[in-house]
């Protein structure tokens, strides 16, 4: 499964539950990264500009640490939630390269939305508690702005090949996650409830999701015809 969301729609929180409920592993990039960031590893001190900034890290760095995880996830586990990964057009085309590449399968996009002003706060108020000192009301703009501009066409993409499952966070978390557990019965990872049918939607192979004009040997760069 893989979470694609703008800052503050809860993200994090579902995931957990999704992982909770299924088993399924939480690969979080943006936590990844943190680690890296705390620890002061070469990494880390690479990045931080980056996160402080609200911008995106460079996708040859956060593929060097994203990848290994997913690799050791794929073999490991029965399956894995992504939390912020992938972000921009050519990190989702190579997670679904590599996707290929060890026959896995996607059991769907989960894209989670809420009101811009509800996201800021969200996102201040969570920075005042955990002590988040990056993001500030400029920095939650630009981070806004930037998964407008790189973030958002993922969800054109994955809309286009009818894996998406869109829900709005702006309600009780009891009524989210009562949709995400529908949605996982209806995909086979959870026992339907009692009178609910059994599941009738199945995991989609990730060569469905490369570009049929560059298929397997499609490259991070992209090209023609990817996007649609
Ligand atoms: P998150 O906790 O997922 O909101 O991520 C925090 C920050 O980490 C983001 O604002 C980015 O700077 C960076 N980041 C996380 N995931 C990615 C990614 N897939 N690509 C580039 N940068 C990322």
């Amino acid at each position: 499964m893989i979470m694609v969301s703008p800052p503050g729609a809860g993200k994090g929180t579902h995931s957990r539950w999704l992982t909770e409920q299924t088993g399924a592993v939480h690969i979080s990039s943006g936590d990844l990264l943190r680690a890296e960031v705390a620890r002061r590893s070469p990494l880390g001190l690479q990045v931080a500009a980056y996160t402080a900034r609200g911008d995106l890290v460079p996708d040859e760095l956060i593929l060097s640490i994203l990848l290994p995880a997913v690799e050791a996830a794929a073999r490991d586990s029965g399956g894995f939630v992504l939390d912020g990964f992938p972000r921009t057009m050519p990190q989702a085309l190579r997670a679904a390269e590599l996707g290929a590449e060890l026959a896995l399968t996607s059991d769907g996009v989960i894209y989670l939305t809420a009101p811009e002003d509800e996201l800021v706060s969200r996102v201040l108020d969570r920075a005042r508690r955990d002590g988040r000192d990056d993001d500030t009301p400029q920095v939650i703009r630009h981070r806004l702005a930037v998964f407008a501009r790189e973030t958002a066409p993922l969800v054109d993409y994955y809309r286009g090949r009818g894996i998406l499952l869109e829900l709005s966070t702006d309600r009780p978390e009891a009524d989210v996650q009562a949709d995400l557990r529908h949605w996982l019965e209806t995909r086979g990872l959870l026992p339907p409830a009692a009178g609910r049918p059994e599941a009738a939607q199945h995991a989609v192979p990730l060569n469905h999701l490369l570009p049929p004009a560059t298929g397997r040997s499609a490259h991070l760069q992209g090209g023609p015809g990817f996007g649609g």
